[in-house]
């Protein structure tokens, strides 16, 4: 069931943490695909495992069992340097909290993955990137002279640089407000439209998830529901509503 167009592809994957008595099985023989040029959002209950299947998927945390492909290569034949070298060609990273070296400017954070590849980064390239995320203008400015909103755009372009394979956001709205989230999601909606960019984002706001073609809900380590097409929030919201209502 290998496609050539999956970006990743997790098959039968289980991840637990502990051994014994105290075995926590965090995933649950997971398979999934995320085609090229698709925007996931992964949601469920805390504890449900959506750190995990990003952290698996993202080549974070190594498997108990089952295999990770990521833009071809399966995970469990690279040893911990090659692993970290197809992270920092291959993925891009986008956290809640920005995580942009304060010392830095908007246009210095931009060129950090460039140059942990040993490349010089080129004035026009890095002008290009902070230009699509909306901020040709503040190339100069550093982190504490932005709002969170710019910083996280400033985040987006400095994990595109490289032009990854996907692109992983965990929970990148959480610290923003609803405006500014949304200005941030629009964003994310066009790159995935404009250059097909692979997104798969943990999110546990129904909004945020309307955005994505396809939404994973998760519960007890097992996906248990994939809602396909752009749903809106309030049918995300219901769907979690459901998982979330205890059992009786
Ligand atoms: P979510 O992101 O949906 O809140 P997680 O993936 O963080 O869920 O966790 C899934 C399950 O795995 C939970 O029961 C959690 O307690 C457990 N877990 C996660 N990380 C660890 C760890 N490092 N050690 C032990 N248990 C863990």
């Amino acid at each position: 069931m290998t496609n050539s167009t999956d970006t990743v592809l997790l098959r039968a994957v289980t991840k637990q943490y502990g051994t014994g008595d105290r075995a926590v099985t965090a995933l649950d023989d997971v398979t999934v695909a995320f085609p090229r040029g698709s925007f996931t959002a992964v949601m469920g209950p805390s504890g449900s495992g959506k750190s995990t299947l990003l952290h698996c998927a993202a080549g974070l945390d190594r498997v108990s069992d089952g295999t990770v492909v990521i833009d071809g290569t399966e995970l469990g034949g690279l040893d911990e340097t090659r692993l970290t070298l197809l992270r920092r060609e291959r993925l891009g990273f986008v956290f809640q909290s920005f995580n942009l070296v304060s010392a830095l400017t908007a246009e210095q954070n931009v060129a950090l993955p460039l140059r942990l590849a040993g490349r010089r980064p080129d004035r026009a390239e890095l002008a290009t990137a902070l230009a699509e995320v909306g901020l040709g203008h503040r190339g100069g400015h550093r982190p504490g002279e932005l709002s969170g909103g710019e910083q996280q755009r400033v985040a987006i372009a400095r994990a595109l640089i490289t032009r990854p394979a996907v692109l992983f956001a965990d929970e990148p709205t959480g610290a923003l407000d609803t405006r500014t989230s949304r200005e941030v999601l629009t964003l994310l909606r066009g790159i995935v439209d404009r250059h097909r960019q692979t997104v798969i984002m943990v999110t546990h706001d129904p909004t945020a998830a309307g955005y994505a073609d396809r939404v994973l809900l998760l519960a007890d380590g097992r996906i248990v529901e994939e809602l396909h097409g752009r749903s809106g929030a309030a049918v995300i919201a219901g769907r979690m509503a459901a998982l979330e209502a205890p059992a009786c």
